[in-house]
């Protein structure tokens, strides 16, 4: 096998892994429990929203006819007959010449077709003066309006957020059909590493890349199961590989991804599948691999954590997308480029940078050190076919 890396583009890395995947199948759940769920369906209301033609101020109802003209100097005088309690249905109709109180959110009563805000009234017993005309509609919010009965309420492939709950809430859904969250297996494997509770010794590393995968699998509304640290030794990784690929929906190993003998994840994959792609025209990243086994989508990772980050944000999360049928927003913002940015023609570049009053300042370091995730806010995309960017340039910072 040769030590060289044939790489192909991100766009077609991307391709690849969307082509190999399939969204979750759909469940039932309450939708007390569907934040940040994605629906599976669209979902309609089964009652017209609102269920009745409702005021949507303090004021009178009126017939507009009754109004017009009116003013400061000459208003319009109707006959106060009542008010409409909250949460009943009106006692009475509004005849010409006459006016009904009611308050927002309260039932319009037959024969009003408008109503008068209280600040452009004024009672006197049981008289009413108009200030201002209103047309028919105003101030009111016809039945059905917001949503019809059997209406679509929210589409299929929505992420669920807290205003969406309540829509779903207004539409008479107790239980909402979403797709099941995607297991995602997360393995790392080098024999250099240990547990987060073991002190490392002058070799040893602590396992960064389960926690890092696991919490960017939970943001992107995955289920993570983690099957630990596995040595440097392809029936290891076979034997884990074959745990993960019988308890999940696609898997994601961590290290060893690389062409140094040492490196069995590529090995392993094809001992129970194939590899699909193994390098990537993406920095950090390179050592990427792509591969399937049983149905599933299995990514090899390179170990570097940052390296992994990277590769997790630029080609995973488009393939959560299509398991998970939606996706988190992502947060982008311009900003002028503080300092250049070199990149060679070829190779798309993630390069990571801190924002500075209204500035993105690249923060450049090796690919081995942590402190370029944990200092930046986000990334910058050189595209593969520019040959770097300018300080000064206008940029879209994707935030993280
Ligand atoms: P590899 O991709 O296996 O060649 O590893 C590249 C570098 O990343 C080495 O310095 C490893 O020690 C480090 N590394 C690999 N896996 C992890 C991990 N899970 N946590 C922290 N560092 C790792
Ligand atoms: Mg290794």
């Amino acid at each position: 096998m040769s030590l060289f890396f044939s790489v192909i583009p991100v766009a077609e890395a991307i391709r690849i892994l969307t082509a190999a995947a399939a969204p979750a199948d759909p469940e039932e759940i309450p939708f007390g429990e569907g934040l940040h769920r994605v629906l599976a369906e669209e979902v309609t209301s089964d009652t017209d929203i609102p269920g009745f033609t409702r005021s949507v101020v303090d004021g009178y109802a009126v017939k507009a006819a009754d109004t017009t003209g009116a003013g400061d100097a000459v208003p319009s005088m109707l006959r106060w007959t009542g008010t409409v309690p909250m949460g009943d249905v009106p006692d009475r109709a509004v005849a010409p010449g006459e006016c009904l109180y009611v308050p927002t959110g309260a039932v319009l009563p037959d024969g009003a077709d408008a109503v008068v805000m209280v600040e452009h009234t004024e009672q006197a017993k049981d008289l009413v003066l108009i200030r201002r005309p209103v047309a028919k509609g105003e101030n009111v919010l016809a039945r059905g309006e917001d949503f019809p009965r059997g209406g679509r309420v929210l589409p299929k492939g929505r992420r669920l957020r807290p205003q969406d709950l309540g829509v779903l809430a207004a539409a008479g859904r107790s239980r909402i059909p979403v797709y099941r969250q995607p297991r995602v297996g997360v393995i790392s494997t080098g024999n250099e590493l240990v547990p987060v509770t073991t002190v490392p010794s002058v070799s040893q590393v602590r396992d960064v890349n389960s926690s890092l995968c696991a919490g960017f699998l939970q943001e992107h509304g995955c289920v993570p199961i983690c099957y630990g640290i596995v040595k440097d030794d392809r029936d290891r990784l076979r034997d884990a590989l074959d745990r993960a690929l019988g308890e999940c929906d696609a898997v994601l190993v961590s290290g060893g991804s690389s062409k140094d003998a040492r490196d069995h994840c590529a090995a392993a994959i094809a001992d129970r599948g194939e590899v699909l792609a193994h390098g990537i025209a993406l920095q950090p990243g390179k050592p990427t691999i792509l591969g399937r086994a049983q149905g599933r989508v299995v990514i090899g990772l390179p170990g570097h954590p940052a390296s992994a980050y990277i590769v997790l944000r630029a080609l995973v999360r488009p393939l959560i997308g299509v398991m998970a049928g939606g996706l988190p927003p992502e947060r982008r913002v311009g900003a002028r480029l503080a300092e250049n940015i070199p990149s060679p023609k070829g190779r798309e570049d993630w390069v990571r940078v801190r924002l500075e009053s209204g500035l993105a300042r690249p923060v450049f370091g090796r690919s081995g050190l942590l402190n370029t995730l944990a200092a930046s806010d986000g990334v910058v995309v050189v595209p593969a076919e520019r040959e770097g960017m300018e300080a000064g340039e206008v940029v879209e910072v994707i935030l993280w």
